[in-house]
């Protein structure tokens, strides 16, 4: 009798007030998110920047692009929606972008000078740093899905050239023949910058990055690279820290533009370590890598980017990006041009 007395007082004393504390502050906290009206999750997306004229888009082109960008946006809210996990959404995303010819990445991939075609991917998980990419690849149809497994199924980062193809074929992705990359348009337009007819064309990659419901950030890149470019040339968009980069404590990053340029000034992850070590905001940030370093140094290109709050930062120091951002807040955002 004496023991249930005790345990009687205990109770009314602690345990009952240590409850009412955790309920009281647990609804306090959701009103705040609520009042804040803090995005549960975003996602953002690319489709590569670069000096496209307004004038050279007609009208039927511009939505054939609007509609692609917000299609992939859609498939990626729709897993994110459905508590997905980010990296999925970054893979399906990607997926659904290489299998389209309008981008340079998988089915799109412009031509190297000698007419092949040379692919990368990167993908990263912000929660525990793990990346895997793969660069030169010629027979896979979906480099970001490789890039994946590289990350989960190997004890390596970064896979090349015919390593990486088989490793693919192992792991039981789509194989495809070299022809399945040929597409006219980017062939004609390796012929035109052959017989210096176009300037270099240095963009067109797809990227994704995420903030899922569990506060966990991804990021992925994928690219044919640069048409024109010389056998066995690697770009920005398989460097992790350079094309692509993800930290929980900070932000997702995936880039698009003059590849050597992000690599020398290892743009995803300055972005990154100027919010962790100068306690930037991820729009400064962006603005300071993308707007001033690279702009001195004559690097053209933009990047996406989402930080731990579901802040969204859309940057290029170029004419045109492809473009599509959602906040589950319900922002969403779908453009190609400035304003
Ligand atoms: N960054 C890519 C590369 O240099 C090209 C692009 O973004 O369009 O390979």
């Amino acid at each position: 009798m004496r023991y249930i007395k005790t345990f009687l007082f205990l109770l009314i004393l602690f345990i009952i007030p240590v409850f009412l504390f955790f309920i009281i502050s647990t609804s306090l906290k959701s009103d705040k998110a609520n009042l804040d009206n803090t995005p549960t999750f975003a996602i953002a997306i690319h489709g590569g920047a670069g000096f496209m004229k307004k004038e050279s888009l007609n009208d039927e082109k511009y939505k054939l692009y609007i509609d692609k960008l917000n299609q992939a946006l859609s498939i990626g809210i729709n897993i994110l929606e459905n508590n997905g996990k980010g990296l999925d959404a970054v893979e399906k995303v990607i997926n659904f972008l290489e299998n389209d010819s309008l981008f340079n990445a998988g089915k799109g991939a412009v031509f190297t000078h000698e007419g092949k075609n040379e692919l990368d991917a990167s993908i990263m998980d912000g929660k525990t740093l793990n990346a895997g990419a793969v660069a030169g690849v010629t027979k896979i149809k979906n480099p970001i899905s490789a890039a994946r497994k590289v990350m989960e199924n190997s004890k390596h980062v970064l896979l090349s050239g015919d390593g990486a193809n088989k490793f693919a074929e192992k792991q039981g992705l789509e194989i495809v023949d070299d022809s399945y990359f040929f597409t006219t348009e980017k062939y004609n337009r390796l012929q035109k910058i052959l017989k210096k007819e176009q300037e270099s064309e240095k963009h067109g990659t797809v990227g994704c990055v995420v903030l899922d419901k569990f506060g966990n950030l991804a990021a992925g890149t994928s690219t044919g690279g640069m048409t024109n470019k010389m056998y066995g040339r690697i770009g920005d968009s398989p460097i992790i820290g350079a094309g692509t980069y993800a930290n929980n404590n900070t932000c997702a990053v995936s880039c698009t533009g003059h590849g050597e340029y992000f690599i020398r000034y290892a743009v995803a992850h300055d972005v990154s370590a100027l919010m962790e070590y100068k306690n930037l905001s991820l729009e400064e940030a962006t603005n300071l890598v993308i707007n001033k370093k690279l702009v001195t140094a004559g690097g053209a290109g933009g990047l996406i980017s989402v930080d731990k709050n579901g802040n969204i930062s859309l940057q290029f120091n170029t004419t045109s990006m492809f473009r599509a951002s959602y906040q589950s807040n319900g922002k969403r955002v779908v453009k190609i041009f400035k304003d």
